[in-house]
């Protein structure tokens, strides 16, 4: 360990003490030969020195055996300086890296008092500044972490446990206890919490949960329609119907594949971002043109407004293509018949916006949150047999590469909205 910053002051007042009583016996010789003006001025220095200020310059000591002396005690008392302020730097420095670290950090000494706690395990274990120099038992009240720690002040090994602390048991944390042998007995702890790698675990077996699930409902309507094909080769009457569903059911697996593939390239930043001016009104009415005989057949109408400042838009076109259709396919597929889709493209604040409205049902607001979770879908009855559940995960996966937002709301008169903002940037043609 190194030293307390008390120690290091005294240190510095006994180099400067030790000074003091040297210059006296100097004084009490120089007395003696006539230099007394020089000598009270090498006291002055030595007594700033017993303070602890050990600025220089120094005073003219003089070529003679007094100027020698004094030199040499306060070369001594420089070096002595030189090293109290390189041990106060290691201090400062270990205490900020300790205070800076994730991992909590305790260690106790022989006695079983406190002698370090960093920030991380303070506020893991809450514990006060006070506890320092206080006994471990007195002050931590996790029963798991005092064994551990008790067991290695007893000469045992090195053990690891897990442990959730008792005022927040939301948080998970692996903890590992060390005994110290070198400099003293004592202990080591260190603490590390692993809450978020165990909520990505946890969605990682989720998402292999789902993505097997939905896979295998296709499949296994694939299958029965194939062998019942094989069993009766000559029903030319299902034959159609049959391979049609099969048709249907592959058409669905290759849609969810397709999306799995394209998530997992935004997940892993695979995706290269190209930049060009697009015309925005060819690409939004392009997008209703492609939806219209769908919208026609359900009554509904989809209206498109592009503002002329938000006419041309420097950005990845096919990205934002991608998100627009996810957006309006979406609005025509749950909103009922004879509704009506607001597609609206402005500059707002200086940032470009894309809007898609509709006159459905909206969305309930305790799923407004969660609707571009993948596979999430808020009435699996009302869902479209065709929708895979990751549609919007797509689009806002999309809108992060594009460095903008995206966010849904309901209308006050009913429906969903979502909103999409982007950042204006110029093309290289126009800087
Ligand atoms: P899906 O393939 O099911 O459409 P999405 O990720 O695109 O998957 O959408 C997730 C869910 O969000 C949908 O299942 C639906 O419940 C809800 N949703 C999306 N858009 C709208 C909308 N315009 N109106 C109402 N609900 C919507």
């Amino acid at each position: 360990m190194p030293f307390s910053t008390t120690t290091l002051f005294l240190l510095g007042v006994a180099a400067g003490a030790a000074l003091v009583l040297s210059v006296i016996a100097l004084l009490r010789l120089a007395n003696a030969g006539g230099r007394s003006q020089r000598v009270t001025a090498i006291l002055a220095v030595s007594r700033r020195y017993a303070l602890g200020d050990l600025s220089r310059p120094a005073p003219d000591y003089g070529d003679d055996d007094l100027g020698s002396v004094a030199r040499s005690m306060d070369q001594a008392v420089q070096e002595l300086g030189r090293r109290v302020d390189g041990l106060a730097r290691d201090r400062a420095r270990m205490e900020a890296i300790l205070s800076s670290m994730i991992e909590g950090v305790l260690v106790i000494d022989e006695q079983g008092r406190l002698q370090l706690v960093n920030n991380a395990a303070r506020r893991i274990l809450k514990l006060e500044q006070s506890a320092i120099n206080h006994s471990y038992v007195e002050a931590i009240r996790h029963p798991g972490i005092v064994e551990h720690l008790g067991r290695a002040l007893a000469g045992g090994e090195t053990s690891a446990f897990e442990l959730s602390v008792t005022r927040d048991t939301t948080r998970t944390l692996v903890a590992q206890v060390a005994p110290v042998v070198s400099a003293g007995r004592g202990a080591v702890l260190v603490m590390h919490d692993i809450t978020e790698l165990r909520k990505a675990d946890l969605i990682r077996r989720d998402f292999v949960a789902n993505v097997s699930h939905e896979l295998r409902t296709p499949l296994t309507a694939i299958k029965g329609y194939a062998e019942a094909l094989l069993d009766d080769p000559d029903d030319a009457d299902a034959h159609g119907r049959f391979v049609e569903i099969i048709h249907r059911h592959a058409t669905r697996m290759e849609r969810l594949v397709k999306d799995l593939l394209r998530l997992a390239r935004l997940d892993a930043g695979q995706e290269t971002v190209e930049m060009a001016p697009c015309d925005i009104n060819a690409l939004v009415r392009g997008i209703a043109g492609d939806f219209e005989a769908t919208a026609v057949g359900k009554q509904q109408t989809i209206a498109v407004t592009v503002t002329p400042e938000a006419a041309m838009l420097n950005t990845d076109a096919a990205k934002l293509h991608d998100i627009v259709r996810n957006l309006v396919e979406n609005a025509v597929n749950y909103t009922p018949a004879g509704g009506a889709i607001d597609v609206m493209a402005m500059v707002v604040a200086g940032r470009f916006r894309l809007s898609v409205g509709d006159t459905g049902h909206g969305i309930a607001p305790d799923d407004l949150g969660r609707v571009f979770e993948r596979f999430y879908r808020v009435d699996k009855s009302r869902a479209r047999p065709g929708g895979t559940g990751l549609g919007l995960s797509i689009v806002k996966h999309l809108v992060q590469v594009l460095e903008g937002e995206v966010i849904v709301e309901n209308q006050a008169a009913g429906g969903a909205l979502f909103t999409v903002s982007l950042p204006l940037r110029q093309s290289a043609a126009e800087r």
